[in-house]
């Protein structure tokens, strides 16, 4: 069984959570996407975990990790990420983390030259969370990234590290005029960091092809979400990697293979981190009330998030995007305080009322059309039964699956593993 297992909205919707749910099911979690520019935060019988670049799974003995091809290892991140799990008695040993000897490696320069390009826009910042990704995934199709296997020959990293170097100088400290990129500097700092993952740097498509043979069930993990997606999200306010579902057998590095299956994670409102259209974005006490309520901080960067309503079109076009079979509904739990419950149902474009979700200068322009449900005014995060759910919060689940067309199967009414309810 292959199953993917993705954002339908901005991201933050608690991938990670149900990620941490659902890996009992399977033997292999693959991340295959990505790096440290999102967080996923996972509360279980062990503790409290902010995963950045290890795959939920980490947490659950039984599962084997792999960090795929497509995804971007900042060294020296993985390294701080693995130590600390270490100290919350997490064992992490090339058993059960496997990293793709394809994935591409992300540098310090990588992470500079995020924060001069943001600090040199100033106002027309992207919001990013200046982890270098967008450097490090351009200079990847500019095929000048190094990748996991060239740690396993210090000599021709060298040379490699070097002739990009002076190529990267000519931004760093020629167009940027900030401090040159020093060889040394990079080598101590692979050396440092790179030369531990050795022992894990592995054929993973080798290794997930053979566990497919022996049926083997295999989770791919997404971050963030479909309207982050570098060719169909909110551009070019999207991360630059792919965030679908669809993308999962090529940054897994299985691309003969499709998935049986898609569970799309959908939060029961909106939120959205860093800058760019968000059309149900609420403000004021309403927001701020919301962004309480639901604890809505990055857990990549703490930054406070925006927050709406519910957004119809947006979490259609989600659904649609992801292939969904499935929906998993987050945090329905926070709505509890609400008298009724704000939705966007709709855009007004340029006088005209649409639910289709829109694409470049016409999304800058779109207003949201905002209707009210009631309340359920409860705190259901005890429930464990669709029975036990007040009948306003089933007319919302109701409400939410038939606009977005897609049955919402499970419903998550807090953050720990326990706290979910099985809908059918
Ligand atoms: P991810 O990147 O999609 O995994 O999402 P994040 O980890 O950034 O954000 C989800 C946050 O909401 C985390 O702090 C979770 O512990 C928390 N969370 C997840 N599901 C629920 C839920 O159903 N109810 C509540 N109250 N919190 C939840």
């Amino acid at each position: 069984m292959l199953t993917a297992i993705v954002g339908i909205n901005w991201g933050d919707e608690g991938k990670g959570r149900m990620v941490d749910l659902l890996s009992s099911d399977y033997d292999v979690i693959c991340r295959y996407q990505g790096g440290n520019n999102a967080g996923h935060t996972v509360i279980n019988e062990k503790g409290k975990f902010i995963l950045n670049l290890l795959p939920s799974g980490i947490l659950r003995e039984t599962c084997v990790n792999v960090m795929g091809n497509g995804m971007v290892i900042d060294l020296e991140h993985l390294y701080k990420e693995i130590k600390t799990l270490a100290d919350q008695g997490i064992k992490i040993t090339p058993e059960n983390l496997k990293i793709s000897d394809r994935a591409v490696i992300c540098f310090p320069f990588h992470k500079m030259q995020d924060i001069l390009e943001e600090e040199r826009l100033r106002e027309k910042r992207f919001g990013s969370t200046r982890r270098g990704i967008a450097p490090v995934y351009s200079d990847k199709y500019m095929k000048k990234a190094l990748r996991m296997n060239d740690l396993l020959s210090f000599d021709t990293l060298k040379d490699k590290l070097r002739d990009i170097i002076e190529w990267k100088n000519l931004t760093i400290s020629g167009g940027y005029r900030s401090e040159e990129i020093v060889l040394e500097d990079m080598l101590n700092w692979v050396n440092e960091y790179g030369s531990k993952f050795v022992p894990f740097i592995t054929d993973t498509s080798k290794y997930l092809l053979s566990a497919i043979e022996d049926n083997k069930n295999i989770m791919f993990e997404a971050q963030l979400g479909a309207l982050r997606d570098i060719e169909f999200g909110i551009y070019p306010y999207t991360t630059s990697s792919h965030t679908l579902a669809a993308y999962a057998p090529i940054g897994a590095g299985i691309p003969s293979k499709k998935l049986d299956y898609v569970i799309g994670i959908m939060k029961a409102y909106s939120t959205c981190v860093g800058e760019g259209p968000f059309t149900a974005e609420l403000f004021g006490e309403e927001a701020s009330k919301l962004r309480e309520a639901g604890a809505e901080y990055g857990a990549a960067t703490g930054r406070p998030r925006r927050v709406g309503g519910f957004d119809v079109p947006a979490s259609r076009f989600g659904v649609q995007l992801q292939g969904s079979h499935c929906l998993a509904l987050t945090k329905l739990d926070v709505l509890g305080y609400l008298d009724r419950i704000p939705v966007c149902v709709a855009y007004e474009i340029d006088g005209e009322r649409t639910t289709e979700f829109p694409v470049g200068d016409r999304l800058v322009r779109a207003k949201p059309v905002y209707e009210y449900l009631e309340g359920f005014k409860a705190d259901i995060s005890k429930c464990r039964k669709k029975e036990e759910l007040p009948k306003a919060a089933l007319d919302y689940i109701k409400f939410i699956e038939e606009s977005v067309g897609c049955p919402i199967k499970y419903v998550s009414v807090g953050p720990r593993r326990e706290d979910y309810i099985v809908m059918e």
